[in-house]
């Protein structure tokens, strides 16, 4: 018998490590609590509308493309969106965000009488942060010396100065630009990976290089066909899924992880253990040890709330991705990760991709995917916050498109951080592990790896490099490189 991987969890970090062991000559058992794989990329239909229930947002496809076969990569389709999001501040015309990065800055200049060069030097700089930053901190693990002595590593330390870690996003962009809605845009991006862009370094600025460099796009089947063609992969290379299955303890003999149990009881050998649990209930839950200090300590990212509404009615002014920007921003942000509450005036944010494929709704009809962001759950009354929210929403969505939304949903549907925390067992429903609010973050994650057991890897959205579907993609990678193949 060949050597055993067992990967606990079927996220899309786990789907993707399930792959590259498999290749590196491993048997490879998935298991998965639930009835189905891919955690947060849900989907579900009601009433001939289809709704994906988590990411909507899909950059950086070629880490999706790099673990197919020829033959599978044809088969994953994707639209590539011309337009990156529709950003409203009132019921005036919205800013449609080019994804083209010249045509971007010639309109943002005009929408927002900013400097067509100061638009672009920002842009520029953000592709020199992560250029600098990528092989550091994204592409290898933080915790190998290795990765600070290879040529890129070296070359990332000695240019850290250029990293504006000592200022936060919002500080250096209002360093540059006039326009508070300009402003206001580019601090968005840090709600990318659940952070508040008043705190958080202002390193974060490359985000829009992601959007603009990589591109934005849809699978033509909707998000859910990112974990459905790696799963696809993966079976296709015998790694076996055992779904119902939840883990509830490991056996470990010094420092070795050699069993992994189940509820239903069985034991399953491992030689290697690879964990997509999120790293806090790994700790607590599956190890039966205390959370280190340093990941304890870390600050959850945010978490959202999202109404899935079935709408009878098309509307001209709205694309596949929206924004009803909040009147204070600040205020927000503040009660987001302060407070712990929601502001009476939240950004929304509308995700309808039956406007690039139609069969996800009725003819004439739409499926808004409407989001607020939200503190992770602590305990709030999240019955009266969605009460709240949904007033407060609806209030929003007709002033901004100046029409009653009220009548129009025709099917309704919520996901909030109870259900996120029940559902992929995040720790307090966060949607990207830790948020990057501080400088150090980065160095508060978990590690790919740990000394205390040699054969137990970590992956998923709260280990490095961090949450969102391009980062578990690269966490899936680092493991790759650090894991042996089986024949060594
Ligand atoms: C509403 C929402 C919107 C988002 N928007 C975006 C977006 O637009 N773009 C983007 O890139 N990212 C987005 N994200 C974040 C992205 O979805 C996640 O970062 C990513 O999918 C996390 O993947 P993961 O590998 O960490 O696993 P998860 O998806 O967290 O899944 C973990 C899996 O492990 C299983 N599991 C847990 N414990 C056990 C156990 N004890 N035994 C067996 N199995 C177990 C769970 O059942 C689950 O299937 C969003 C997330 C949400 C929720």
């Amino acid at each position: 018998m060949g050597k055993q991987a067992v990967v606990i969890g079927s996220g899309i970090a786990g789907l993707a490590s399930s792959v590259h062991l498999a290749r590196k000559g491993y048997q490879v058992l998935v298991l998965e609590r639930h009835a189905t794989f891919g955690g947060k990329l849900g989907v579900f239909n009601s009433e001939g509308y289809r709704f994906d229930m988590g990411p909507s947002l899909f950059t950086m496809p070629n880490f999706v493309y790099d673990l197919l076969d020829d033959d599978l990569s044809k088969q994953f389709n994707i639209h590539k969106l011309e337009t990156l999001c529709h950003y409203f501040w009132d019921n005036k015309q919205p800013f449609r965000a080019h994804s083209n990065l010249d045509q971007f800055v010639k309109e943002a200049s005009q929408y927002f009488y900013e400097d067509e060069h100061k638009i672009k030097s920002f842009l520029e700089k953000s592709k020199l942060v992560y250029d600098i930053t990528s092989p550091v901190f994204l592409e290898n693990s933080l915790h190998k010396i290795n990765t600070y002595l290879s040529k890129t590593g070296i070359k990332g330390i000695a240019n850290l100065w250029r990293l504006d870690m000592f200022k936060t996003m919002n500080n250096s962009l209002e360093q540059r630009f006039s326009s508070d809605k300009l402003i206001q845009l580019f601090n968005r991006y840090a709600t990318y990976n659940g952070s508040n862009p008043y705190q958080a370094p202002a390193t974060l600025n490359v985000i829009p290089h992601l959007e603009f460099h990589y591109g934005a796009y849809l699978p033509k089947k909707g998000m859910r066909a990112i974990a459905e063609i790696i799963y696809e992969q993966a079976t296709r290379l015998g790694v076996e899924f055992k779904f119902n299955s939840t883990v509830n303890n490991v056996r470990k003999k010094s420092d070795q992880i050699v069993g992994i149990q189940d509820n239903s009881g069985v034991e399953y050998p491992c030689d290697i253990c690879v964990s997509d649990v999120d790293a806090k209930v790994l700790y607590r839950n599956l190890l039966k040890t205390e959370v280190p200090k340093k990941i304890a300590k870390a600050e959850n990212s945010s978490s959202a709330l999202i109404f899935y509404w079935g709408i009878s009615k098309t509307f001209e002014n709205l694309d596949v991705h929206n924004i009803l920007f909040s009147g204070n921003y600040r205020e927000e942000f503040n009660h987001l990760f302060k407070y712990k509450t929601i502001q009476s005036d939240p950004t929304v944010y509308i995700h309808i991709s039956s406007k690039a494929i139609p069969n996800d709704a009725p003819e004439g009809c739409e499926n808004w995917f409407v989001m607020i962001n939200v503190p992770h759950n602590d305990g709030q009354d999240w019955e009266a916050f969605r009460a709240k929210a949904r007033e407060k929403i609806i209030q929003k969505v007709n002033t901004v498109l100046q029409t009653d939304i009220s009548p129009l949903i025709e099917t309704e549907d919520y996901l909030d951080p109870i259900l996120i925390e029940q559902r992929t067992s995040s720790d307090k429903g966060s949607l990207y592990g830790s948020s990057s609010n501080d400088r150090m973050s980065a160095f508060f994650r978990q590690a790919n790896f740990t000394s205390s057991y040699k054969n137990l890897y970590f992956c998923g959205g709260s280990v490095h490099p961090g949450g969102g579907i391009p980062l578990c993609l690269l966490g899936a990678n680092i493991l790759n490189k650090i894991i042996p193949d089986a024949e060594d």
